[in-house]
């Protein structure tokens, strides 16, 4: 691993990936690369976690081909030096900001978006002019196998190459001297990863999870909100780090909203979502035995079978739930919705804001002074009004968490700026040399305090 990690300083100095045109077409041979390997990609995706072809392309496959037309589109643009101004005591000077690689990129991507959340980031390391080694996560075998293949076939391994394994493996990468890390994981492992690299200050964008609280105020309106909370938490059956983890729905709202939410899943999932090819599996036994344990002893109002051999829970909803609840404690990470009935939105808001912030947060509601309360008042990630996920499938918004749901942002311009070294550069004149900051100089006080209030 020292070996390739110094072949790719060594790739990195000799400029090539600073190069606009090399960074252009190193974007377009990946999009091309995964063009061509789709079906691939949908299968081993199919493998690791029952997603469909359709679902996999729209939040896996699809995802990664925007953000890179995206990037190829507008590295030009963004790699340009940015001319600043400059104050009246540097008269004659010009400031720029000019965006630098930070050199070689360590990408840590976990199982329940294995492919998304490993060429996501790599975008933006390439369109930044990075070298990359991206580590997938051992519980995504199948994608973690083909994101190798994939690779390996695009590029040299001295600028782009992944290094498969598991726990041992992150923890060797993670020893080595590498300019930036890209973390998306839990919160438990992004402190590890962030303790590990403070000691050799290596800087570090961590993607985390946590509980993404959705409210449903009174004035919501029900049907639409109940579809888009359904989408929402049983795409990917509620293994996604943005999905709902709960509901808080204003008490006279309950009933309505349990009923349109039962009869969604129907629509979505007919009424053997544990046999419905559109309805992925559980990553492995020891996350099912996690999340059937979460409906011991609870009210289930929805769903509740599951199934050990295909690892496939239905779309659950437990109602009668308090903050005691152990369902409460963790991300649920999974297709169980605990509901949970609110009079007040003060309630709410004292919950929400005396727990970690979390990485999402939606709100229904149709009523303007509602989402500005609950926007100005909770701190998130991200989020959406009136909508779930829908804000990470926007190249245009930055995507991250705050406090325990993480640190950094990217997508789009965002994930270039990520990958960046803002560098600042103030070119002087030698027309003109101020006197008053050299020692000794007439009235240099009095002309001080003039230019510098
Ligand atoms: P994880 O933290 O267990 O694993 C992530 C990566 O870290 C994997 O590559 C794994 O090999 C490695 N790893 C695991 N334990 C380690 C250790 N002790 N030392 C060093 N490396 C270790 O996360 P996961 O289970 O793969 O993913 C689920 C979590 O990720 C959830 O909390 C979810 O919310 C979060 N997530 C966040 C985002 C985001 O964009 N913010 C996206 C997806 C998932």
């Amino acid at each position: 691993m020292e070996q390739l990690l110094q072949s790719q300083q060594q790739y990195f100095h000799t400029g090539r990936t600073r190069d606009v045109q090399q960074r252009r077409q190193a974007l377009q041979t990946l999009i091309d690369g995964i063009r061509r390997y789709e079906l691939e990609i949908a299968e081993a995706l199919r493998l690791d976690l029952g997603k469909s072809h359709t679902e996999a392309y729209a939040t896996e496959i699809g995802i990664v081909l925007h953000e890179a037309r995206l990037a190829l589109k507008h590295v030009g643009k963004w790699t340009k030096a940015r001319r600043v101004r400059t104050p009246l005591t540097h008269i004659g000077s010009k400031g720029y900001v000019i965006p630098e690689p930070y050199g070689s990129v360590l990408i840590i991507v976990p199982w329940n978006y294995p492919f998304q959340l490993a060429i996501c980031p790599l975008i933006g390391a390439i369109a930044a002019g990075n070298t990359a080694v991206i580590k997938p996560s051992e519980l995504a075998p199948h994608t973690s196998t083909l994101l190798k293949r994939l690779i390996q076939e695009l590029f040299p391994p001295s600028f782009v190459t992944v290094v498969e394994g598991g726990i041992d493996t992150n923890e060797a990468l993670l020893e080595l001297p590498f300019n930036y890390i890209f973390f998306t994981g839990s919160t438990s492992v992004g402190r590890i990863v962030m303790q590990t690299a403070a000691k050799r200050l290596i800087p570090v964008t961590l993607e985390l999870g946590g509980k993404s609280p959705c409210i449903v105020h009174h004035d919501a309106d029900i049907e639409l909100a109940a579809r888009r909370i359904a989408f929402g938490k049983w795409t990917n059956a509620g293994q996604t780090c943005v999905a709902p983890d709960y509901i808080y729905v204003h008490r006279s709202q309950h009933d309505a909203l349990l009923s349109r939410l039962q009869a969604i899943v129907q629509q979505f999932y007919g009424d053997a979502p544990l046999l419905s090819d559109n309805y992925p599996s559980i990553i492995n036994d020891k996350h099912f035995t996690r999340l059937t344990s979460y409906m011991e002893g609870e009210r289930i109002a929805y769903g509740g079978r599951h199934d050990r051999d295909s690892r496939r829970i239905e779309p659950t909803i437990l109602t009668d739930i308090t903050w005691e609840s152990r369902v409460m404690q963790d991300e649920i990470f999974g297709p169980i919705l605990p509901i949970l009935p609110y009079e007040d939105l003060e309630e709410v808001i004292k919950a929400v804001t005396e727990r970690p912030k979390p990485l999402a947060l939606y709100l229904f509601s149709q009523e303007k002074a509602i989402r500005q309360q609950i926007t100005e008042r909770i701190s998130f990630g991200g989020g959406c009004i009136n909508d779930t996920l829908m804000h990470l499938a926007t190249p245009y918004l930055p995507f991250g968490g705050v406090g325990e749901s993480g640190m950094g942002r990217y997508h789009g311009q965002f994930s270039f700026s990520t990958f960046s070294h803002e560098k600042s550069l103030l070119v002087q004149s030698t027309w003109l040399d101020i006197p008053f900051r050299y020692p000794g100089t007439r009235h240099a006080l009095k002309w001080l305090k003039r230019f510098m209030k």
